[in-house]
């Protein structure tokens, strides 16, 4: 019977039949004792600056190597954590752990990264979300200014104008907003109309399209760039492709063809010869 125990919360009061679509073994429990052992852990992806070929900062991705299950993709671990409102206290270890290791790291060097971490639309809705940011930041000693969020759009997000009033808040207190996936989905020339945000990241799918039609993605960075975004370029697996990013002015580049997201400890080795 549909009762709200046997229903999940896809958020502004829509709620739909939790119909155990994740595997018995992704539960609070078994999140809990992977993070404690460090089967969670997170993995960095470089972001290089087309203008200098130098590392301009790292996005945290979180991983789970399981012993017993194998490799549990971030989509399935963050599904669930989203479907069970688990995804604040998640999120908030996700911060703080990226936060220790990126300073850890900025602490040896002379110019400092920037760390993007990403955040899940449900996390906006929790009210205490910005504050616990900010009291992590804190109490870690990161520096706010070199901290950004990847926000992605998503079916159920909360009003226009909500939504309008988050990014402000954030801003206003020196973290960066970026906005994830652009291209793909639900996301709205509205995003890039109206909401002063830092950054852009245009999706894969994009990039894939580029040799298709070079001159629409031109423009799409040109109209980014009218709005003093910045853009990023995400997926980028060919040289072709970063050749042709690099003669259309996008500003950064993420993808394989750079770097494959990697462990901390490679991050730390080819920081140190990125830097020489
Ligand atoms: P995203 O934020 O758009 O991250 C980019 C995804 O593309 C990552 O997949 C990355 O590993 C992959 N990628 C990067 N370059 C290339 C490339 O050149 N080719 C291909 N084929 N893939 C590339 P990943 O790590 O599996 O993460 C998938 C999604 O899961 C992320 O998409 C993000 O939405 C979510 N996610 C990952 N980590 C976190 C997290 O810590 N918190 C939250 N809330 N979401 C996360
Ligand atoms: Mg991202
Ligand atoms: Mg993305
Ligand atoms: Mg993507």
């Amino acid at each position: 019977e549909i009762s709200l125990s046997n229903c999940i919360r896809k958020g502004n009061n829509k709620y739909e039949i939790y119909n155990e679509k994740y595997e018995p073994h992704i539960n609070i429990e078994s999140i809990e004792k992977s993070i404690e052992s460090g089967e969670i852990t997170l993995y960095y992806q470089p972001k290089v600056d087309v203008k200098s070929k130098k590392i301009k900062g790292v996005e945290a991705l979180i991983r789970w190597f399981d012993e017993e299950y194998g490799y549990i993709t971030p989509n399935k671990l963050i599904g669930f954590a989203e479907n069970t409102g688990y995804i604040s206290s998640l999120g908030r270890w996700i911060i703080r752990k990226a936060c220790e290791e990126i300073k850890e790291l900025n602490d040896t060097l002379d110019q400092r990264i920037d760390l993007s971490v990403n955040i899940s639309p449900y996390q906006l809705e929790d009210e205490k979300f910005l504050n616990d940011i900010k009291d992590i930041v804190k109490e870690i000693g990161f520096d706010q200014e070199l901290l950004k969020l990847e926000i992605t759009e998503n079916e159920n997000m909360e009003s226009i104008d909500k939504i309008h009033q988050i990014f402000r808040e954030i801003k206003s207190t020196g973290i960066k907003v970026s906005i994830d996936d652009f291209g793909k989905g639900y996301n709205s020339i509205d995003y890039i109309k109206n909401y002063n945000v830092d950054e852009i990241k245009i999706d894969k799918s994009l990039v894939e399209y580029l040799e298709n039609n070079p001159l629409f993605i031109k423009s799409l960075i040109n109209m980014i760039h009218t709005t003093n975004a910045y853009v990023v370029a995400e997926g980028v697996e060919r040289k072709v492709e970063y050749d042709f990013l690099e003669r259309m002015g996008c500003d950064f580049i993420q993808g394989y063809y750079c770097y494959k997201p990697m462990s901390f400890n490679s991050l730390l080795e080819i920081i140190k010869k990125d830097t020489i």
